[in-house]
């Protein structure tokens, strides 16, 4: 068949998305629902007012989901309703989180909390999902990545080792699922302004010096992601598998 507009149309679809409240988790969630998806948006505490709010004036349509993705040995659990009433065809793990500490005194606890939201729980997530999704032979499976990615870090160990690690998962899915119709791909948001940079966009320093080197000359938002999610979530990205897709105004070609 010849490609039509419409490919990129997620009409009929239901997505959830990880980490809905704020920043790139509720640009994709916007996205996804302007393209015609039911979003369950999944968050941790009772306030995804504003993304909800955001979806209703579009004429979007949602539910919310609360589970908290740092106690992984619950989230099977939690996750068994949701799975039963609703038939998943996009899972969108966004959710994450970030420690700043020098490795030397780094936080084990914290370590710990890292690798369990930002790794651990978009395994479990994956599988009990993914398993409805190879069972009907049709889905798609987007995993936030980061350009710690491909790079170090300075002072955040546990988020730049989860971040590798989600790029390994991805390509891992993918080459299991590719060949049953599931596809499985990362993006990889460049410096973009939300709750997980504030810390280093209030560093005088680092900010000027990372906006420095940034081609594109500012800081990304939150809504340049969204396009990339809906080209993952669709019918338009069909052979796309294990991909990680830089969205970073051309901070890593450089
Ligand atoms: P953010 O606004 O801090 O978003 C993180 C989201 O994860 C929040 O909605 C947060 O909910 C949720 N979350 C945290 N702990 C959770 C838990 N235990 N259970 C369920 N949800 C939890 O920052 P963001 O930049 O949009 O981050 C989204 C993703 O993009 C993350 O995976 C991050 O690593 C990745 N990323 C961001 C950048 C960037 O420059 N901003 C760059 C590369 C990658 P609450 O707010 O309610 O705690």
């Amino acid at each position: 068949m010849t490609f039509q507009l419409d490919y990129f149309s997620l009409k009929g679809k239901t997505a959830l998305v990880t980490g809905a409240r704020t920043g790139i988790g509720q640009a994709i969630s916007i996205g996804l629902a302007a393209a015609g998806a039911h979003v369950l948006l999944l968050g941790h505490r009772d306030n995804l007012q504003e993304t909800q709010t955001k979806i209703e004036e579009i004429g979007g349509t949602y539910d919310t989901i609360l589970i908290d993705l740092s106690k992984v040995d619950t989230i099977r659990e939690k996750l068994k309703p949701i799975i039963e009433k609703h038939e998943i065809d996009i899972l969108v793990n966004n959710a994450g989180v970030i420690y700043r500490e020098p490795a030397v005194d780094f936080n084990e606890q914290e370590w710990m909390r890292v690798i369990d939201v930002n790794v651990n729980s978009i395994f479990v997530l994956s599988q009990e999902i993914g398993r409805g999704m190879v069972e009907r032979g049709s889905g798609k499976i987007i995993n936030i990545a980061s350009l710690l990615s491909f790079q170090g870090g300075i002072f955040v160990p546990a988020y730049t080792a989860s971040k590798h690690a989600v790029v390994g998962l991805t390509k891992a899915l993918a080459n299991e699922w590719a060949g049953k119709g599931v596809q499985v791909n990362a993006i990889a948001p460049g410096y973009i302004e939300t709750n997980n940079t504030e810390a280093i966009r209030n560093d005088e320093q680092r900010n000027k010096s990372i906006l420095e080197r940034i081609p594109a000359g500012r800081w990304g938002e939150a809504d340049d992601l969204a396009g990339a999610a809906v080209f993952l979530s669709s019918k338009a990205s069909e052979y796309v598998n294990g991909h990680v897709l830089v969205v970073d105004g051309g901070w890593l070609g450089r």
